[in-house]
């Protein structure tokens, strides 16, 4: 059985943007002092340059991206969702400081997402609907967590390549694949152990991914992140990518909060339930 999107459509297409500056670096050196700007000026990139090119871009190609955002980010950075929002792009939440939530309680995620929440109402007297977790890591008791908020979707995890339902609550999935970070991101000082290839190498790669999903009508997810993807080489390739895209007239190039809503709505009925497996052995 396939996935059936709305009348006319065959595939679709979300870009996304996960606005991760300084929150990750903060998370991981948590407790420690920080003595190096090297990272956090790469970092910094994200929101000087990298958003505004990525933004222009969307802005000439004429399409409309959902952007997560951790709560530190918008609130240190407080033009970010305010500009978002204006032009017309989804914003979903993010973590606060980009937490592992793994790592947290079901209590101490619960007071995240308050956190969170409380810094988009503030800014934009609005209560996001989508969710996307830092890393693409999901806890049994998220999906609940967010429902109790009004958060109508997650966008984690890799169960299948088109959306389905998580404990009740809608996922519209992600997968490495499609994501900047793990071919670009290349921190220095030892953190990474390989060199940004050629974007040639990974336009050829996502085109062919993007051939495949048209073929089994699936979903395209594009993740990238500003102070990864904002550099010149990649933003060209970028819009090669969304232009081929576009070539075609049966393709959905929509927000994630759109495919929620569709999904909501559908006859598409792929659940699954978050069990953890029998460790005791
Ligand atoms: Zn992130």
């Amino acid at each position: 059985m396939s996935y059936s999107w709305p009348e006319g459509k065959r595939a679709a297409f979300v870009f996304s943007v996960d606005v991760d500056i300084e929150s990750p670096m903060l998370w991981r050196m948590r407790g420690q002092e920080i003595r190096g700007f090297g990272e956090l000026e790469q970092r910094r990139y994200g929101e000087r340059v990298g958003l505004k090119r990525l933004l222009a871009l969307q802005a000439e190609l004429g399409i409309k991206a959902s952007y997560y955002v951790p709560g530190y980010e918008a609130e240190q950075y407080d033009w970010i969702l305010p500009t978002l929002q204006g032009q017309g792009h989804e914003v979903g939440l993010h973590g606060y400081y980009h937490e592992l939530v793994n790592q947290l309680s079901p209590a101490e995620n619960a007071e995240v997402l308050d956190k969170s929440i409380a810094v988009f109402e503030k800014q934009l007297g609005v209560t996001p609907k989508g969710y996307r977790s830092p890393a693409w890591e999901l806890t049994q008791e998220l999906p609940e967590q967010l429902k109790e908020r009004g958060v109508v979707y997650d966008s984690s995890l890799m169960g299948y390549d088109h959306p389905y339902t998580v404990n009740g609550l809608t996922e519209i999935p992600v997968q490495w694949l499609l994501d900047d970070a793990i071919y670009f991101k290349f921190s220095g000082g030892g953190l990474d152990k390989w060199y940004p290839p050629s974007p040639y190498m990974v336009l050829e790669s996502w085109l062919e991914e993007w051939e495949a999903i048209y073929e089994t009508g699936g979903l395209f997810m594009l993740t990238v992140h500003p102070w990864v993807s904002g550099k010149g080489q990649r933003i060209r390739m970028l819009r090669r990518l969304v232009e081929e895209v576009q070539g075609r007239s049966d393709v959905w190039l929509a927000t994630a909060q759109e495919l929620a809503e569709h999904h909501q709505g559908s006859a598409n009925s792929f659940e699954v339930s978050l069990t953890p497996p029998d460790t005791r052995f």
